[in-house]
């Protein structure tokens, strides 16, 4: 028996054989070339035979798992269209006469390093496609078949990392569990793993030639551990612990494509709370109905220069894109804070959760501010957006972002680019906010309750300070009837109203937000069908002493 801890990226109980998938490393022997051209021939040819495989596994992964997944392949043709990966491939066998294979594998670990370098999770995981991709060159190269993935019986898969367009290939019938030496948690495996339910393991520190095909293994995806060649005892209790857990998993995918309704009728719009464009398809495998809250910081985070208008641009489409004509509602910049962005070089504060953050950054860098709003109507011209502003405690502040809004869109019908001015809401996340809610509902079309800075602010107690957990009621009383509040205000003037902080999420509370009218739950991911099965099992009319009261 051998037991190892990794990264959990999927929960549940996995019992069955294991099949390693061994070392598929693309060596790639150098030589020196005699004439450039027909080595250029040869990389170019393989580049064409590449795209058209990458093109059969984009439709295949279509029909078995998916648009969100397919688009992993998406990424793949990008690559291979991208001038500098392509160009330093041919520079490399134009200036130093060597073979298109060698060029191809160390380009591609050139380049897989520096993704891996990058700070944000999904940029980091395109470490990964790289690989595949050069892998995928240098195999076409030397002319050797793709490996077989597909396997007779149900396995655990172990491996040192998977590559999209392996994992694609297995048959997804037989996948019982991953468990992974390497890959990040927005890995094909991962998705995959998230999108069928089934638990994944990465950062597992197994020696491949300890573990062979053929062993048993117990994978537990919550606790994040492997057991190999398991004792009878611990196979019985997985067995155990499997069947309830299978149980809990059937009841909840029967939710999806269902109504959040309540008993009596009430439908309640049950959204996604996400943080990255990778986060987009981990929205759609959970049957979100739309995006609640896009934290668009990912975009300013980890870099040392401001992200451009048309990069801004680019990535609010794709998630609107991606989301078809459900509702998506991108947060302005939220910066400062716990969310600290280098490339702002914000000036240290006594207390920067009271500091010069979110709103108050744009409202004071007009450019900034406005290169956003920018990206974001033009954005809008391609699904069904609408802006959320963050921190907000004053109606002077919504008037005066107005203002900003409008000068954009005069900016962009001056240069004669296509936008649209989409419905704008604000985040009820500070007291003041909750205590004049009356008449920032004349100004808005929506509020998004921040329940965790609203706790913050109102308890007195620091979001980031653990020792402080014992004196934090997230359901102090205070806060449930200021929930009831903003509710009651917004609907006084014809608006909706809903809660994109964690409390959303929080399936003890759900009876009550929906008895005080809650129009929308903003919730992650992984929460949106167990936060739809508790709207179903609940009346908005029943009569059930408040807490708040
Ligand atoms: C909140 O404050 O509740 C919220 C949703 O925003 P963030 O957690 O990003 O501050
Ligand atoms: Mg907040």
């Amino acid at each position: 028996m051998k037991t190892y801890t990794g990264r959990s990226v999927c929960g549940g109980i996995a019992v069955g054989k294991v099949i390693v998938i061994g070392n598929r490393g693309h060596q790639a022997e150098r030589y020196r070339i005699e004439a450039v051209d027909p080595e250029m021939g040869r990389m170019d040819r393989a580049v064409q035979t590449a795209r058209e495989q990458i093109r059969e596994l984009y439709e295949r992964a279509l029909k078995e798992v998916g648009e969100a997944n397919a688009a992993i392949f998406e990424a793949h043709r990008i690559m291979l269209e991208d001038e500098d990966y392509l160009g330093a491939m041919r520079e490399m066998i134009r200036a130093e006469l060597v073979n298109a294979e060698y060029a191809a594998a160390v380009t591609g670990d050139h380049f897989a390093e520096m993704f891996a370098g990058m700070e944000d999770d999904y940029m980091k995981a395109r470490s990964e496609d790289v690989k595949d991709i050069s892998r995928r060159l240098i195999r076409i190269l030397q002319g050797r078949e793709e490996a077989e993935f597909s396997f007779v019986e149900p396995s655990v898969v172990v491996a040192e990392d998977l590559s999209p367009s392996e994992t694609v290939q297995m048959d997804q019938e037989k996948i019982l569990a991953f468990v992974t030496v390497h890959g990040s948690a927005n890995s094909h495996a991962a998705i995959l793993a998230r999108t069928m339910n089934i638990p994944a393991l990465t950062g597992v520190p197994v020696d491949l030639n300890e573990i062979h095909t053929g062993m048993t293994a117990i994978v537990d995806g919550s606790a994040g551990e492997v057991i190999f060649e398991p004792t009878e005892a611990q196979r019985g209790r997985a067995e155990i612990r499997k069947r309830e857990e299978q149980e809990r998993i059937r009841l909840l995918q029967e939710l999806k494509g269902k109504k959040s309704e309540t008993t009596d009728g009430r439908a309640i719009r049950i959204y996604a709370n996400i943080g990255s464009i990778g986060d987009v398809s981990h929205a759609l495998e959970n049957d979100a109905e739309g995006i609640g809250l896009f934290r668009s910081e990912f975009l300013y985070l980890g870099r040392n220069d401001l992200p451009s208008e048309e990069e801004q641009f680019l990535a609010y489409r794709q998630v609107l894109q991606a989301m078809g004509q459900k509702h998506v509602i991108i947060r302005t910049l939220d910066i400062g804070a716990d969310k600290q962005a280098e490339c702002f070089q914000l000036e240290r504060e006594e207390n920067p959760a009271m500091g010069y953050r979110a709103i108050r950054i744009c409202l004071k860098q007009p450019e900034l501010f406005k290169t956003q709003l920018r990206a974001l109507l033009r954005a809008a011209v391609y699904g069904n957006l609408s802006i959320m502003y963050p921190m907000i405690i004053s109606v002077e502040e919504v008037r005066q972002i107005y203002r900003f809004v409008e000068e954009a869109a005069q900016e962009l019908k001056q240069a004669g680019i296509p936008y649209r001015i989409p419905e704008q809401g604000i985040m009820v996340e500070t007291p003041a906010a909750v205590m004049i809610s009356d008449e920032l509902a004349e100004l808005v079309d929506f509020f998004s309750i921040g329940t965790n800075d609203l706790t913050q602010y109102t308890l007195a107690i620091d979001r980031q300070n653990q020792r402080l957990e014992d004196f934090c009621d997230p359901h102090h009383r205070a806060i449930l009837r200021m929930i009831r509040m903003v509710i009651d205000n917004a609907h006084k003037c014809g608006k909706w109203a809903g809660i994109c902080g964690e409390l959303a999420a929080d399936t003890e509370l759900t009876g009550e937000l929906i008895r005080m009218g809650v129009d929308e739950l903003s919730v992650a991911p992984s929460m949106i069908l167990e936060v739809r099965k508790r709207v179903r099992e609940n009346r908005q009319s029943a009569v059930v002493k408040a807490r708040w009261q």
